[in-house]
């Protein structure tokens, strides 16, 4: 039971909503974060993501906008692959609360990097390390 409900979590897209302050004027709105993207459900969100879009503020008071760097844990459930996606180099993931593909997640500190894995995981040209089968 337990296990099924965890299952479908980490299939979904995550966001957060956040109250963010306008670095150029001070307006304070809600927005949307998101912190994880599936594929290949959420389509959108992806592309969003590659084009560096995803987590964009964009302020209706002075309409300047700008970009809100969290942590992104990317992972397509039909090829089974995970990838964060972090600016901060320092970045370290809390491992996920069962061990399947999520567990092997690396992490990437560049958009271009990020671009390419998805590529050549998508195109099964690279494959994550599988988990050592002693550990079973
Ligand atoms: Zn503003």
């Amino acid at each position: 039971m337990v296990k099924k409900r965890i299952t479908k979590l980490e299939t979904m897209s995550k966001s957060i909503i956040i109250d963010f302050t306008c670095p150029i004027c001070n307006n304070s709105e809600k927005m949307i974060l998101f912190t994880s993207v599936t594929a290949p459900k959420s389509q959108n969100l992806k592309e969003k993501l590659l084009n560096n879009e995803l987590n964009m503020f964009n302020c209706t008071t002075c309409k300047s906008s700008c970009k809100i760097e969290v942590p992104i844990l990317y992972h397509d459930i039909n090829k089974q692959f995970a990838i964060w996606y972090s600016m901060n180099k320092s970045f370290v993931p809390a491992p996920p609360l069962n061990r399947h593909y999520l567990f092997n997640a690396k992490v990437v500190n560049d958009l271009q990097i990020l671009k390419m894995e998805i590529l050549l995981l998508e195109n099964q040209i690279l494959t994550i390390e599988n988990k050592p089968k002693d550990e079973l």
